[in-house]
């Protein structure tokens, strides 16, 4: 083991520290491998109870009428997510597109979106038109409303209840930190939150942002209330072989819209050709728990092993996790480059290419990203990725496998160590 990993660039010193690391994790390790038993039991009464064929896995063209594999996985979504309806798609094209689909479906001009937890992610600052942009809520004269978080990412209950008024249509809730280094919302967090609002207006349609999330616990949002939960197939439910897509579960109506919209007025669901795709849509959502799984323990790795390194790092090493997402703050542009090089380094794609930091559509700084991915840009597969501004904070995520995000852990530190930045 030691000379493949020699072989691989990684020196013994790294290997027996990472491994000293790993032995203090074994409760947690065994705690994750009980949830993805959970999910995985939960996944495969989706596909049971949905009746799920080989037939399935074929796909339509064209105009994709009475595709009953399509059909039948937007029912096993809906089945594993315990909502009424749900759209998956592969003309959803990413997770920005899923959310943007979602809220554009079900406001209308004069109503107004609330964030009752601070600024949303970065991409959606142009659907929303905090930054202006082409198409955005804002050209449609849908108002939008935010409320910070106060100290320790708590919710600001007074303010959220002053914020909301008549016009008040659509919630949205980001339960991962994304690009930032606030905390991940646990789905019992995002309960008390949405039951809040509802206290408030139970009318409000309550939106959760669940890209990263899903499967990391045994619940999901829409367990607790939320009438949409949406995210990537190119991140954790596509379990790594989803080649595209985005999902939205939840009421009928709100789905409904979101059909209306993504087609046509009048065509809603009823098109929509698969293509070829549903095999690996219907394969990755089966393996989804078990990768969420190798990516969570690559993150809880990570998180000891640069804590020991006098690291800040969010969540730390002890903390019970949200998401799969690990933030680093490596605080110098050097660090967060030569992390990147390091988790580039161990792909299985593209391993001998240089990650250097650029101008990405839909976001405001230069951001570098390390991945050597099957399907590109997918973020469940180990993938490392740093806006190169204060505080110089990488985010990595994924890992389809935990030897992978062992080695490419170990290769970013060992990168670090080898250019004396440790
Ligand atoms: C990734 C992500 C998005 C956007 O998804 P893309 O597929 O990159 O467009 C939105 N919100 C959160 C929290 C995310 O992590």
């Amino acid at each position: 083991m030691l000379a493949l990993y020699k072989e691989l660039g990684i020196s013994d010193q790294v290997v027996e520290l990472s491994n000293h690391v790993i032995d203090s994790l074994k409760d947690r390790f065994d705690e994750i491998d009980a949830n993805a038993e959970y999910n995985q039991l939960k996944v495969i009464k989706a596909l049971q109870s949905c009746k799920a064929s080989e037939a399935c896995l074929l796909g339509t063209s064209g105009y994709g009428y009475n595709d009953i594999g399509r059909d039948t996985l937007e029912e096993v979504y809906a089945n594993i997510f315990h909502t009424e309806a749900a759209l998956v798609r592969p003309q959803i094209t990413c997770g920005t597109h899923a959310l943007a689909l979602a809220l554009m479906s079900n406001l209308r001009p004069g109503d107004e979106l609330l964030s009752p937890v601070g600024k949303p992610y970065d991409t959606l600052e142009e659907v929303i038109g905090i930054r202006p942009s082409k198409g955005s809520l804002a050209e449609y004269g849908i108002s939008y409303r935010q409320v910070d978080l106060l100290k320790d990412s708590a919710f600001d209950y007074e303010g959220i209840r002053a914020a909301i008024n008549d016009k008040t249509k659509l919630v949205t809730i980001q339960r991962s930190k994304g690009y930032q280094t606030r905390k991940t919302f646990s789905v019992t967090e995002i309960g008390e939150l949405i039951a809040f609002v509802k206290s408030i207006r139970p009318d409000i349609i309550c939106m959760v942002d669940n890209c990263y999330g899903e499967f990391v616990e045994r619940i999901e949002p829409s367990d607790v209330g939320a009438d949409m939960v949406v995210g990537s197939l190119i991140k954790n439910p596509g379990g790594g072989l989803a080649p595209i897509g985005g999902y939205i579960a939840g009421k009928k109506e709100c789905i409904e819209n979101a059909a209306y919209r993504l087609t046509s007025p009048g065509l809603g669901k009823e098109v929509g050709a698969s293509l070829g795709i549903l095999k690996d849509f219907y394969q990755g959502i089966f393996l989804a728990p078990t990768v969420v799984a190798s990516a969570l323990k690559t993150s809880i790795f990570a998180a000891n092993l640069y804590e020991k390194a006098g690291f800040a790092v969010v969540p730390n090493g002890t903390e019970s996790r949200h998401d799969i997402i690990q933030a680093i703050t490596l605080t110098s542009p050097e660090r967060v480059c030569a992390f990147c090089e390091g988790i580039q380094a161990a792909a299985p794609i593209d391993s001998f290419v240089t990650p250097q930091p650029w101008d990405m559509p839909g976001y405001d700084a230069k951001v570098i990203m390390a991945a050597g991915a099957f399907v590109s840009g997918s973020s469940i597969e180990l993938s490392a990725d740093g806006p190169i501004k204060e505080p110089y904070a990488v985010y990595f995520q994924g890992g389809l496998t935990w030897p992978h995000g062992k080695l490419g852990i170990m290769k970013s530190y060992q990168s670090l160590l080898d250019r004396g930045l440790l």
